[in-house]
């Protein structure tokens, strides 16, 4: 199975290059930020509890997060494998990830860290809250505190899934073809 982390900092181009990799290698797509805004569109009682988190740029709950994962891989069992976008945010999220995998006889093969430096990102974000209607995008100090939450809570990962060896690293600057020929190359000799 390949089971996969897609990584990097919001406007980095995780979406992106995910669509790409589920089209080419069947995998199954896990955003945490996709079932969030997902909940929060359903009005359901964790959506209208995120919903004030994520308008301010914060950091969910890991146990909420986790608790979401845990089902979305229960629901999808007979995967080809799963990759994971916007997840693990922090530390605590991967533990309990490689934990799930490991009662599972599964395990992360590969991160891809998507690096872009963070003038371009906020340029980015700004431009696809003109088109999106993300209300998280439109806002240049709610972006500045979603890189400041990346780059104290979510940047320590990378280090996490390095020393066991899995981080590969792809500049995120580009175009999306370009970048997503690196990332087949990386996932095809998984
Ligand atoms: P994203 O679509 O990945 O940029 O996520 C949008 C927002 O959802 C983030 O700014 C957080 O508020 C929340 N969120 C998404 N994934 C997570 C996660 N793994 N842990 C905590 N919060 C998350």
């Amino acid at each position: 199975m390949k089971n996969i982390v897609i990584f990097g900092p919001p406007g980095a181009g995780k979406g992106t290059q995910s669509e790409n990799i589920i089209k080419e290698f069947k995998l199954t797509h896990i955003s945490t930020g996709d079932i969030l805004r997902h909940e929060v569109s359903e009005n359901t009682e964790l959506g209208k509890k995120a919903k004030k988190i994520m308008d301010k740029g914060n950091l969910v709950s890991d146990d909420i997060v986790i608790g979401m994962i845990k089902n979305k891989i229960q629901q999808s069992q007979k995967s080809k494998g799963f990759i994971f976008d916007g997840f693990p945010r922090t530390i605590k999220q991967a533990e309990n990830l490689d934990d799930l995998m490991k009662a599972l006889n599964m395990k992360i093969k590969k991160m891809i860290s998507l690096e872009v430096n963070e003038e371009e990102l906020i340029k980015r974000l700004l431009t696809r809250g003109q088109n999106s209607g993300r209300s998280d995008d439109k806002n240049q100090n709610i972006i500045e505190n979603r890189i400041k939450e990346y780059n104290q809570k979510t940047l320590p990962i990378k280090e996490y899934y390095k020393t066991q060896n899995k981080l590969d690293v792809v500049n995120g600057i580009g175009s999306i073809s370009d970048i997503f020929k690196e990332i087949k190359n990386i996932i095809q000799n998984l």
